[in-house]
């Protein structure tokens, strides 16, 4: 069984690994758990898909406002989501809204890309990055952690 958190209502669902989790809907809203974009997450949010996320890799990207980098890298960052989901859950951290989040993480530039596996940091990576870019990262950092 995979397990994902609702990025509407924060409900965990369980979803059988043979069944596409990409078309799954909310056992409690009905919402899809997937939307093929990043998902903005407070800090306490985060941590609930940390600690429920099973079955898939969690991709937090640290931003802020005011960060010009930042800001060229969000499209780039939602044309990965649409090719890592489900395997990958993306998430979008405002470290601005969130500076406890960000600092506990050991955020010193941003942006910052987080690859989350069975709850830890499996890879970390800062600076501007491609789709293509994000995507092989990902995969490669994924294939070394044997997830
Ligand atoms: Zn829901």
């Amino acid at each position: 069984m995979s397990q994902f958190v609702c990025p509407h209502c924060g409900a965990v669902n369980r979803a059988p690994e043979d069944r596409d989790a990409s078309a799954a809907k909310c056992g409690r809203c009905a919402g899809k758990l997937f939307m093929g974009k990043p998902v903005e997450v407070s800090g306490a949010q985060f941590d609930a898909h940390r600690r429920s996320t099973k079955g898939a890799a969690l991709l937090l990207d640290v931003w802020a406002p005011w960060c010009g980098p930042c800001r060229s890298m969000a499209p780039h960052f939602a044309a990965a989501a649409q090719r890592l989901e489900p395997g990958v859950r993306l998430l979008k951290l405002n470290s601005d809204a969130d500076p406890e989040a960000a600092a506990a993480l050991g955020v010193s530039g941003i942006p910052a890309l987080f690859l989350i596996a069975d709850g830890k940091v499996a890879a970390r990576k800062a600076g501007l990055m491609t789709a293509d870019q994000i995507v092989s990262w990902t995969r490669q950092s994924l294939a070394g952690a044997s997830v």
